[in-house]
């Protein structure tokens, strides 16, 4: 079994409903949800030159589950389930009706094409490392050694 942290957010229709949808999903992967932030909402972030209708801003959320899944099967069945409430292809960053990142799975570390865990960007986006902070400020990244407390603040005096 492993704890894994995922992020969820959406900035298209019904943002609270598409949270609780997949949080269900979640649930029943088959994985135990153990811990959720409260949602936050977020302005989106955007590319370079992004168009104007994509500022749209976003709900955001962390949630914990324990699962025997492996990371690449766990990220197929992430995929499904934003599939299945309904997320289309689109470029990176482009409004979403939901998207499911793998934060962390304890301290295992991931390197493929498919997958990089824990995410690369996690020490640079408050709208990650806040809800992160509610439910479990003292995780440890396993390349940096820094928990996710020391990860916010660092990004706070940085700002
Ligand atoms: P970002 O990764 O900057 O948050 P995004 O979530 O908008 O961007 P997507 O289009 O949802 O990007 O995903 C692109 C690809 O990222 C996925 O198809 C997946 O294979 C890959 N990926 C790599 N590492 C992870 C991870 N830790 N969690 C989810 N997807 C990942
Ligand atoms: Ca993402
Ligand atoms: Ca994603």
């Amino acid at each position: 079994m492993a704890v894994a942290t995922l992020a969820l957010g959406g900035n298209l229709g019904d943002r609270h409903a598409m949270l609780d949808r997949a949080v269900d999903a979640l649930g029943r992967l088959p994985a135990r949800i153990i811990a959720q932030s409260g949602r936050h909402e977020t302005p989106a972030l955007l590319p370079a030159g992004a168009p104007d209708d994509w500022n749209i801003a976003y709900l955001n959320a962390v949630v914990q589950v324990e699962t025997h899944l492996s990371p690449g099967t766990l990220l197929a069945r992430i995929k499904g389930i934003e599939a299945a409430l309904g997320r289309r292809p689109g470029p990176r960053w482009s409004p979403r009706v939901i998207d499911i990142d793998i934060l962390a799975m304890d301290d295992r570390v991931v390197t493929t094409d498919r997958l990089t865990v824990p995410h690369p960007e996690i020490a640079n986006r408050g709208f990650v490392l806040i809800p992160w902070a509610e439910i479990d400020p003292d995780w440890r990244h396993p390349l940096t050694g820094r928990s996710v407390a020391q990860m916010l603040e660092a990004l706070r005096a940085d700002a």
